[in-house]
């Protein structure tokens, strides 16, 4: 599969579009999933273009799956989460619908499910307020 570079990812990481962004650093940037799973649903995406696992260099893979370790903890604390799912989709059959390789981090909470994957829009407050309590946890880390 070659690399689109117009997909919505890439268009965030230039800056075309908005996200509500809680991590950055040189290789990765993280944001608030837009229909989230549960609350709290965060997404890391490496700066790197590869569309999915087996485009990516194991190297930056390795930086990737730090930050989303990194990006777990802290969600685990800000959502006083119970537990906390990643997920990582490669290719159209394996569910994946944006092609810029991402980890998702699911804050996962008691007796709750998780939601269908990409269907339902948050509210924009509720995802301004999310990111605003993640981001505080990151930057305190
Ligand atoms: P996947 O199906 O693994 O490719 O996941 C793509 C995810 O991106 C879905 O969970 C969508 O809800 C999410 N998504 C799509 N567009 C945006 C956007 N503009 N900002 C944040 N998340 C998005």
């Amino acid at each position: 599969m070659s690399y689109d570079s117009n997909n919505i990812f890439a268009r965030i990481l230039r800056g075309e579009i908005p996200a509500y962004k809680v991590y950055e650093d040189e290789r990765t940037l993280a944001f608030m999933d837009v229909m989230p799973q549960s609350d709290g649903h965060t997404l890391v995406v490496p700066k790197y273009s590869a569309a999915n696992l087996f485009e990516l260099p194991a190297a930056q893979l390795q930086s990737l799956i730090a930050i989303t370790q990194k990006v777990a903890v802290a969600a685990r604390q800000a959502f006083s989460a119970d537990g906390i799912t990643l997920m990582q989709f490669n290719g159209e059959a394996a569910g994946q619908t944006v092609f810029h390789i991402h980890f998702h981090v699911v804050p996962r909470y008691r007796g709750r499910e998780m939601i269908l994957h990409g269907r339902t829009m948050a509210d924009a407050a509720l995802l301004q307020a999310n990111a605003q309590k993640l981001k505080a946890v990151l930057a305190g880390q």
